[in-house]
C-alpha cells in the first residue's frame, strides 16, 4: 500500500451524537468552524480545518482493507493466508492504519450499518468535495444504511437548494443541528452566531432537501431570567420547522467553558433541575401542528419518560415533568441526586426503595441537603461532559 508523504494517518475527532454510537466515524474537517458559544468548550483553543479529499479517500481505502481482511466471510473460512496478512498489515502499516484497524473492528461488530461524518460542521467542506466522498462511501460500503453529520443552521444557509440536493442524492441522508435555543436574547448572549429565522430557515431547507432532521434543544441555556423566552421561541421555531427529531440536552456548566465567568460574576442566573423541568415542560407544551420525535438520549437530561411521538405523546412527557415539579423539595433532591450518580433515571427507579436508599445514604455521607443540593447536583452534572 502507497501512503501519501504527508498523510498522517486515519483520524478520529472526539464526539458524535449519541445515536451514532455504532457508526463509524469518518472525519473530513477538524475542530468547529465558529468556536466561540459560550457554553461550549469542547475544541476551545483547537485550530479548525478542512481535510484534503485525498487524505479522505486514502482513510475509506485504509477502512476498506480492513474490513475486507477481517470481514465474517474470511473468518469462517478459516483464511490463514488472510489472516497472516492482517498480522503482517499490523506490523508494518504502523499508525497510518491503527486507526482504521481499531475503526474497521468496531464497525464490524456493530453491522456496518451507518457513517458520521465529523467533527463539528462537516457541511461547510465544499458542495462538491462532500458529494464525491458521499459517492466513495456509498460505493464502497452500499450497504450502509444512513449517513450522517452535525451542521451548523448558519452554515445550512449558506448552501444553495441544489447543492444541498445533490448532496442528499449523494447520500447524506440525517443532519444534526444544534439550535439550542431560538430566543434571540439568548442566542446572542451564548455567541451562538444566528438568529431564531436563520434556524428555521436552515431546518427548513435540510427538509426540503429530503434529509432527515435532527435539532437540539437546551433547557437551562436562558438562565432564570429567559427561560420562559428560551421556552417557547424554541417551540415557535420547532413549529415552523417540524423536524423529525426533537433532542434535548440540559445545559451543564463544566468549568472550562466562558460561560461559567458569567455565572460566577452574576450575569447569568442558573436554573436549577425545577426551574429546567418548568421550562422543557413549557417548551413541550407548546409544540403544535408537528409529528417529531422528542427524544432524550443523553444523561444530562432529568428523566427518561420525557420521550415520544408527537402528538400522542405529548401529555405522557408534559405528565412525566408535571410528577417531578408536584414532588416535595426532598424528594425532588432525592431523584436530583439520584439521576445525577446513576442510581435513578426513571421515575420507576424513584419508587424503587432499594435504590432510594442507596440515594439516602449518599446524601448522607457527602452532608448533601436542602442548602447545598444545586452546587452539588452541578458538581455531579459536570462528570457526563
Ligand atoms: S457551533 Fe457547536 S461545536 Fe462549535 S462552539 Fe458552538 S456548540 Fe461548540
Amino acid at each position: 500500500m502507497k501512503v501519501k508523504e504527508d498523510y498522517k494517518g486515519f483520524e478520529v475527532g472526539p464526539i458524535r451524537p449519541p445515536s451514532e454510537g455504532d457508526s463509524l466515524l469518518l472525519r473530513l474537517t477538524r475542530n468547529c468552524s465558529w468556536n466561540k458559544c459560550t457554553f461550549c468548550g469542547l475544541y476551545k483553543g483547537e485550530k479548525f480545518s478542512i481535510r484534503s479529499i485525498e487524505h479522505v479517500f486514502e482513510d475509506i481505502e485504509n477502512l476498506k482493507l480492513w474490513i475486507d481482511a477481517l470481514s465474517e466471510e474470511n473468518k469462517e473460512a478459516n483464511n490463514l493466508a488472510e489472516l497472516k496478512r492482517v498480522e503482517s498489515l499490523k506490523k508494518t502499516a504502523g499508525i497510518h492504519n491503527e486507526w482504521a484497524y481499531y475503526s474497521a473492528t468496531q464497525w464490524l461488530k456493530t453491522g456496518m450499518k451507518s457513517i458520521f461524518l465529523q467533527d463539528a460542521n462537516t457541511m461547510i467542506m465544499k458542495p462538491d468535495d462532500l458529494v464525491d466522498i458521499l459517492q466513495r462511501v456509498r460505493d464502497y460500503f452500499p450497504n450502509v444504511e444512513r449517513v450522517t453529520s452535525y451542521a451548523r443552521s448558519h452554515t445550512i444557509n449558506n448552501i444553495s437548494d441544489e447543492d444541498l440536493k445533490r448532496i442528499a442524492d449523494a447520500g447524506l441522508n440525517r443532519i444534526h443541528i444544534g439550535m439550542e435555543s431560538a430566543n434571540d436574547d439568548v442566542l446572542k448572549i451564548v455567541k451562538k452566531g444566528v438568529d431564531k429565522k436563520t434556524h428555521i430557515l436552515a431546518g427548513q431547507k435540510v427538509k426540503r432537501a429530503g434529509i432527515e432532521l435532527s435539532e437540539y434543544y437546551m433547557p437551562g441555556l436562558g438562565g432564570q431570567e429567559y427561560s420562559e423566552g428560551n421556552a417557547l421561541d424554541t417551540a415557535d421555531a420547532l413549529n415552523q420547522i417540524n423536524p423529525d427529531f426533537i433532542r434535548i440536552r440540559t445545559l451543564a456548566l463544566p468549568d472550562d467553558i466562558l460561560l461559567v465567568e458569567d455565572y460566577r460574576n452574576g450575569t447569568f442566573t442558573r436554573t436549577n433541575d425545577a426551574m429546567m423541568a418548568k421550562e422543557l415542560q413549557t417548551m413541550i407544551k407548546n409544540l403544535e401542528g408537528i409529528d417529531s420525535y422528542v427524544k432524550s438520549d443523553h444523561i444530562l437530561n432529568l428523566i427518561e419518560e420525557v420521550e415520544g411521538r408527537l402528538a400522542q405523546d405529548k401529555d405522557k412527557m408534559v405528565n412525566a415533568l408535571q410528577w417531578y415539579l408536584d414532588l416535595s423539595r426532598e424528594d425532588q433532591i432525592i431523584f436530583s441526586v439520584g439521576r445525577r450518580s446513576g442510581v435513578m433515571k426513571s421515575i420507576k427507579d424513584f419508587n424503587d426503595p432499594h435504590r432510594k436508599e442507596r440515594v439516602l445514604n449518599t446524601m448522607a455521607q457527602f452532608n448533601i441537603n436542602e442548602s447545598n443540593a444545586d452546587q452539588t447536583i452541578d458538581e455531579l452534572m459536570k462528570r457526563f461532559i
